[in-house]
C-alpha cells in the first residue's frame, strides 16, 4: 500500500517536472520568434529633474507583446534571455527602436537603456551601440546605460574597459539598483560613473523619521561628493518627492510621475503638451 503511494506520488513529481520543462522550452522558443517578429516594444518611463516636473528623458523598458498572454513584464523573461544568450539581440533591439522613436521628440531629451551584465562583459558593447547611434542618427550624448553591480563582480577589469569605451564616445554610464545586492564603495572608487540609481525599495514613500532616510541621505551625499548625479526610481507620493528634493537627490522617475508608456502615449502627452519637457540645465558633473 505505502509502496504504491510512494510510487504514485513520484509519478505526479515527474510528469510535474515534465510539465515544467516542457513550458520552459516553450518560452525559450517563443522569446526567440517574438525577438525574430518585433513583439518585444519598448516603454518609456518619464525621469524628471528636482525639484519639479520637468521631464530630461525617458528609461526605456522590454515588454513582450505575446500573441496568446497579452502583454508580459522583463520578470517574465529577461532572466530566460540572460541565460540563453538571448539578452544581447534583445537589447540592441530595444535600443535601436528607441532611437529611432526618440527623433521624434524634442533633442534634448536623454535616453536611458539596460544593459545586461554578461553584455557588459563583452568587449564589442561599445562598438555595436556605436553602431545602433551611427545607424538611427542619434547622437551619444544622449544616451545613458544602466548596469547593475552583478557587472561588475563577475569581472572588474571587463566592467573598467567597457565603461572608459563608453565614456570615450559619449555614452554615460548608470550604476542600477544602487543599494540592493552587492553594493560596495570599493566599486565606487575603482569605476567612475557618472550616476548613481537608489533602488526602488530604499525610495517607495521615504520621508523624515523613516529608518531608511539616513541611508538615502547618505547615498545622496556620498553620490554629490563623487561628483555623481543621483536618481531616485520607484518615487510614488508627493511626501517622498519633497523629501528627496530636500536632499539634493537630482532627478526622480516613478508612477508619481508616470508609469512606462509605450511610444504613441509619449508622442500624444508631447503633442498636447501634458509633459512639461524645459529645457532644465543638467547638472555639472563634477571633476574626475
Ligand atoms: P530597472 O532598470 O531597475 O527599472 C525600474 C523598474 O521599476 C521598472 O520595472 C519600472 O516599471 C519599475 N518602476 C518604476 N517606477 C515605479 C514605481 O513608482 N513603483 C513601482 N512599483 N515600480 C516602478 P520593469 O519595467 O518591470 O523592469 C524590471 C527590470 O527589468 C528593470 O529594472 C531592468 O533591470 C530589466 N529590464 C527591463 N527592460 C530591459 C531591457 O531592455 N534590457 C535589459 N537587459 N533589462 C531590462
Ligand atoms: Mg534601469
Ligand atoms: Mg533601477
Ligand atoms: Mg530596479
Amino acid at each position: 500500500q505505502g509502496k504504491r503511494d510512494g510510487r504514485g506520488t513520484y509519478r505526479v513529481f515527474e510528469s510535474a517536472m515534465d510539465e515544467a520543462l516542457k513550458a520552459r522550452a516553450r518560452l525559450e522558443a517563443d522569446l526567440r520568434v517574438a525577438i525574430e517578429t518585433g513583439q518585444i516594444e519598448p516603454y518609456y518611463q518619464p525621469v524628471v529633474a528636482l525639484p519639479g516636473q520637468t521631464v530630461t528623458g525617458f528609461e526605456v523598458l522590454a515588454r513582450w507583446r505575446h500573441p496568446e498572454k497579452g502583454l508580459l513584464m522583463p520578470s517574465t523573461f529577461i532572466s530566460v534571455a540572460e541565460e540563453t544568450g538571448m539578452i544581447g539581440d534583445l537589447s540592441y533591439l530595444i535600443l535601436r527602436r528607441a532611437c529611432l522613436d526618440a527623433r521624434a521628440w524634442p533633442g534634448h531629451l536623454q535616453l536611458a537603456v539596460n544593459i545586461a551584465p554578461q553584455q557588459f562583459q563583452n568587449p564589442d558593447l561599445a562598438l555595436r551601440i556605436l553602431a545602433i547611434l551611427t545607424e538611427t542618427g542619434f547622437q551619444a550624448h544622449r544616451l545613458e546605460v544602466e548596469i547593475t553591480e552583478t557587472a561588475i563582480v563577475q569581472d572588474l577589469e571587463a566592467t573598467r574597459a567597457t565603461l572608459g569605451a563608453l565614456q570615450a564616445l559619449g555614452v554615460r554610464v548608470a550604476l542600477d539598483d544602487f543599494g540592493t545586492g552587492y553594493s560596495s564603495l570599493y566599486h565606487l572608487r575603482e569605476l567612475r560613473f557618472d550616476k548613481l540609481k537608489i533602488d526602488r525599495s530604499y525610495v517607495d514613500s521615504i520621508g523624515e523619521g523613516d529608518e531608511r532616510a539616513k541611508l538615502v541621505d547618505a547615498i545622496i551625499k556620498l553620490g554629490s561628493s563623487l561628483g555623481l548625479v543621483t536618481t531616485a526610481e520607484g518615487i510614488e507620493t508627493e511626501a517622498s518627492v519633497d523629501w528627496l528634493s530636500n536632499q539634493g537627490c537630482d532627478y526622480g522617475q516613478g508612477y508619481l510621475f508616470g508609469k512606462p508608456m509605450p511610444r504613441e502615449e509619449i508622442d500624444r502627452r508631447l503633442d498636447e503638451g501634458l509633459l512639461d519637457t524645459g529645457p532644465v540645465e543638467a547638472p555639472e558633473i563634477g571633476p574626475r
